[in-house]
């Protein structure tokens, strides 16, 4: 046993843990667990867990379905809330390992995210994440089932007496703090219902499992007092949708930030445009990952806070990139502005970090800053800044990943495969699909 897996098991003795739930997420974002009794955790630390993978979205076929999970034992948190019944419970995220050859599974996102990091790491850096992922919470119906009521009526940082939600907000923060976040900011949103939390930045790895964490902590919360949270990118038509902001920067070995340049005008380094540049231009293809749902394109429309055009800014919050004032060196980043909690968070941070590597490789120029509202532009205006458009379905957003090597090769060929098949799936289901809009509309007057 290794250290860190011997802290594991004097951990599972001194919290008297009596399950272990051993999570992981599929190609699709969705987090599976298998659970195991206490008494097993030893033996999962050292040898896996034997599991059929074929009963898992996008794995693989029947005929290859051998899989194991290999904890990571950096990853242990007691789980706060407990069902009285099954007693203390622990999670542990895992690896997928194919259990034929031995390697890590090709088709797991936290693999696919370890190769973007391993690529930074041989050029000499980490890539530190920090997300602003947004929810509704919403009441359930007398079936239980939900609704798309909002719990409150509170505004945008409203914390008076309307503000009914500021309790199960303290809840989640808390819940959070106990399985170990550094929670930095945590507000009402601009809708009713719906809320944002912000947590410390950390490596890439680290946050992309703090994602993962942080929507199922959300979800059981609001669950244990019979409300419905959920991170679906536009719950409700004509109201801002739930974004998941991702601030990116990235150091050096000794926690230098490359991105800080104290002489530029946007505190931002050559290096940290290189990077820029290559968000800008792998951006359609980016969309397909970080916004992955036909409904994530109801949230990218103009007038919502929400980006539409590829272009960047100092302050500008219309813009895809913003650059935040940085108060220190530490502190230099771009804020991509397009990625919905909807996405898988290993995949979005590997196709991101490929794509601002690629950037760097190539030096690829950013085009200038926009300094003024683009909702605003009309298309010459910018046809004359040269300003493109993200995707405006999922449809365009898949055959922009059709089109973009570097995005595939960030995912590897299995998972540009059976992601690209399953959103043909979903988009073509929305396509056949007879909408309430198209029935109030053309029912009557045809
Ligand atoms: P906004 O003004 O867009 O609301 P916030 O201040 O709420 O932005 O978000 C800040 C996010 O940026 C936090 O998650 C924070 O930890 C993160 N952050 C701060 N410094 C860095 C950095 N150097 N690299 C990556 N993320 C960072
Ligand atoms: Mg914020
Ligand atoms: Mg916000
Ligand atoms: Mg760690
Ligand atoms: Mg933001």
């Amino acid at each position: 046993l290794t250290e860190a897996e011997q802290a594991v098991l004097d951990r599972i003795e001194q919290e008297n843990i009596q399950f272990l739930r051993l999570q992981f997420t599929d190609i699709l974002g969705t987090v599976k667990h298998v659970s195991i009794p206490a008494s097993q955790a030893e033996k999962a630390l050292t040898e896996g867990i034997y599991f059929d993978g074929s009963s898992i979205e996008g794995f693989v076929r029947i005929q290859e379905s051998d899989m194991r999970l290999e904890p990571d034992p950096d990853t242990f948190a007691v789980i706060p809330w407990r069902d009285e019944k099954s007693g203390e419970a622990a999670r542990l995220i895992c690896d997928v390992i194919d259990a034929t050859t031995g390697e890590p599974f090709v088709g797991d996102p936290r693999t696919v995210l370890k190769r973007a990091i391993a690529r930074a790491e041989d050029m000499g850096y980490t890539l530190n994440v920090g997300p602003e992922p947004e929810f509704f919470v919403f009441e359930k119906d007398e079936n239980g089932r939900a609704t798309t009521t909002t719990h409150d009526a509170g505004g945008y940082f409203d914390l008076g007496p309307k503000d009914l939600a500021s309790d199960l907000r303290r809840e989640i923060i808390f819940n959070l703090e106990e399985m170990g976040f550094e929670t930095e900011a945590s507000h009402h949103e601009v809708a009713a219902g719906q809320h944002e939390i912000d947590f410390k930045y950390d490596d890439a790895l680290t946050t992309a499992d703090n994602i993962a964490t942080f929507r199922s902590v959300v979800r059981a919360t609001a669950e244990l007092h019979d409300y419905h949270a959920t991170f679906m990118p536009k719950p409700i038509a004509k109201v801002n949708g739930s974004g998941m902001h991702t601030h990116l920067s990235l150091f050096t070995e000794d926690g230098e930030n490359i991105f800080h340049d104290g002489d530029d005008e946007f505190g931002l380094s050559e290096r940290a445009k290189h990077f820029l540049g290559g968000i800008l231009e792998h951006a359609p293809a980016i969309t397909a990952i970080a916004n992955p749902t036909v409904n994530s394109y109801k949230r990218l429309v103009p007038g919502y806070e929400a980006p539409v055009y590829i272009a960047w800014s100092g302050v500008n919050r219309t813009a895809l990139v913003r650059i935040p004032a940085a108060r220190h060196p530490a502190a230099s980043r771009i804020e991509l502005r397009s990625p919905d909690p909807a996405a898988n968070p290993y995949l979005a941070i590997a196709v991101m970090l490929h794509a601002g590597l690629d950037g760097m490789e190539k030096e690829i120029e950013a085009p200038d800053p926009v300094r003024e509202n683009i909702y605003k532009f009309d298309e010459e205006k910018r046809e004359e800044y040269g300003i493109e458009t993200l995707p405006e379905n999922l449809g365009q957003a898949v055959d922009a990943l059709e089109e973009d090597e570097v995005v595939q090769e960030a995912l590897g060929e299995h998972v540009t495969e059976k992601f690209i098949e399953a959103k043909r799936q979903e988009f073509q289901e929305y396509n056949l699909a007879v909408s309430e809009w198209e029935l109030d509309r053309y029912l009557e007057k045809f």
